[in-house]
């Protein structure tokens, strides 16, 4: 189970990550996007003769790194929920967060053959103690 403050951690480094996916979808936009629990695309290859051919849509699995942040409970019923901190600012809850508490999940993939790309507009957090990678394990979004 998480804690309030660990889930408002998980809630912001999900930001951060998805921030990241967003950014690297602008620059290397996919030619598509297909719900997550698809393993394989299917296409009319056209280095292939326009044959059905399929690529692996394989997950990417980024683990959290090691976090030390503070948690600031809401003061006044304005401010909603549980918010981060400045760094520099003592006013709250010191949590820990060991490396792989979380970790973000997308799917990408590529044609061998017409170079084809696809790609995950959007990301998921995990409970990285429960969850493991069933793919290939990436140390950043790039
Ligand atoms: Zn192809």
């Amino acid at each position: 189970m998480l804690t309030p403050a660990e889930r408002a951690v998980g809630r912001w480094w999900r930001d951060q990550q998805q921030a990241a996916l967003d950014a690297l979808n602008a620059v290397c936009p996919p030619d598509e996007s297909r719900r997550p629990f698809v393993r394989h695309i299917r296409h009319l290859c056209p280095a292939g003769k326009h044959r059905s051919i399929s690529f692996d849509y394989a997950e990417l699995y980024l683990p959290s790194p090691q976090m030390s942040v503070l948690v600031k409970q809401a003061h006044s019923p304005a401010e909603a929920g549980i918010s981060l901190g400045d760094p520099g600012d003592t006013d709250g809850e010191r949590v820990e967060i060991p490396a792989g508490r979380f970790a973000f999940i997308y799917h990408e993939g590529r044609c061998a053959g017409c170079k084809r790309t696809a790609r995950s507009k959007t990301g998921r957090v995990v409970d990285g103690l429960t969850r493991k990678p069933a793919g290939k394990v990436v140390t950043s979004i790039v």
